[in-house]
């Protein structure tokens, strides 16, 4: 599984990986390496989007669709992710 959710240079802040909404912490980045990994985060329930960035919940992703006026895909189950197996 890769997780490609942000080009380096559209990242605002290097040093973590921060909910694209409400802005909380969801990793760190520790000589280059994501801390928590981006697997782990993923498994939390922490929703990583591709070209878009990262999102902590589902409630933050729904909150970011009606802000920007966007949608996320959805999987048959209501839910948003893009890397289901
Ligand atoms: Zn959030």
């Amino acid at each position: 599984m890769k997780f490609v959710v942000n080009e380096p240079s559209k990242i605002p802040d290097p040093d973590s990986v921060i909910c694209s909404y409400c802005k909380k912490t969801i990793a760190e980045f520790i000589n280059d390496k994501m801390i928590p990994d981006p697997e782990t985060c993923y498994k939390n329930g922490n929703i990583p989007v591709p070209n878009f960035g990262w999102l902590c919940s589902f409630e933050c992703a729904e909150k970011i669709e009606k802000k920007l006026d966007i949608k996320f895909m959805r999987t048959p189950e209501g839910k948003i992710d893009y890397y289901q197996a």
